[in-house]
């Protein structure tokens, strides 16, 4: 049975108790890291992942909280005895970065190691692939589509300069007849309702409850930037999504709020519902 596991749950800020976002979905015939946000290496460890056989990585956006350990999953999976290329996909500006990793910020690390370590049998390559919103990904026992998704595009002081530059998607898996939508981050828009349209599950991004809106600077959040427990059920119920996870959490001093968040969203939503926890897997 094809399953998601929820390897980083929480957000750019510090959290003692949640990893940054990353996911690991395993087809059968394949897994398939999404996102490689802080800890997403020690989420592949724990998850039991076979970083030497990796070769797919899918990314959703340029926040470094969804790739701050792509470095670490590119060095880790060569390290562990990956020889064949390591295929980088994700929106436009992915391969800018990633030659920036290799060329300018560990361009000593990698060739140290490469020429240091020779038991490992020399640097094992990484090829990008930028994708456009609507092109299709496809691998072993999956095919996906791109979704561009609106994630602070609608906030008055990003330029329109920047917003050129800032390419966010979601995206919509097919795994066995079954459909696996993952949000990405941001807000309510025709990207997001058309991945998540009749999903059998869809991960969603949720940072607050509505309850924790309490000043402007999370009012505009939960408007601008990341759906918040105000949103989500009623994006879930209108699209049919039959079975609803909610990540990207805020860091809380405790977790007693999660009641309120799972309220707020069951009064939009009437199917299964789960607030996730870091190690969380879904199989669908
Ligand atoms: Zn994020």
């Amino acid at each position: 049975m094809p399953s998601v596991t929820l390897m980083g749950t929480g957000g750019p800020r510090r959290d003692p108790t949640r990893n940054a976002t990353s996911l690991l979905l395993r087809t059968g015939a394949e897994e398939v890291l999404i996102d490689a946000g802080r800890g997403a290496v020690r989420g592949l460890g724990a998850a039991g992942a076979d970083l030497k056989a990796l070769r797919r990585v899918v990314l959703t956006h340029h926040h470094f909280d969804h790739i701050g350990d792509l470095y670490d999953v590119i060095l880790n999976s060569w390290l562990e005895g990956r020889k064949h290329p390591l295929v980088i996909e994700g929106p436009p500006g992915t391969r800018q970065i990633v030659d920036a990793l290799l060329t300018q910020v560990y361009a000593l690390d990698w060739n140290w190691r490469s020429l240091g370590e020779p038991t490992h049998g020399g640097w094992a390559p990484v090829e990008v692939r930028e994708v456009a919103a609507g092109e299709w990904l496809e691998g072993a026992g999956w095919r996906a589509q791109a979704e561009a998704v609106s994630h602070g595009h609608t906030l008055p002081s990003l330029p329109p300069a920047f917003l050129a530059r800032w390419h966010c998607h979601g995206y919509r898996f097919e795994v066995a007849g079954k459909v696996f939508a993952f949000s990405g981050d941001t807000v309510d828009c025709p990207g997001l309702r058309r991945l998540a349209e009749g999903a059998d599950v869809l991960v969603m991004c949720c940072y607050a409850a509505a309850a924790e809106l309490t000043g402007e600077h999370l009012r505009v959040l939960a408007r601008h930037t990341l759906a918040c427990g105000d949103t989500v059920g009623k994006i879930a119920a209108a699209c049919g999504v039959k079975r609803l996870v909610l990540t990207h959490h805020k860091p809380r001093p405790d977790d007693g709020v999660l009641d309120t968040l799972m309220a707020e969203v069951a009064a939009d939503f009437a199917g299964p519902l789960e607030i996730a926890h870091d190690g969380l897997v879904v199989e669908f």
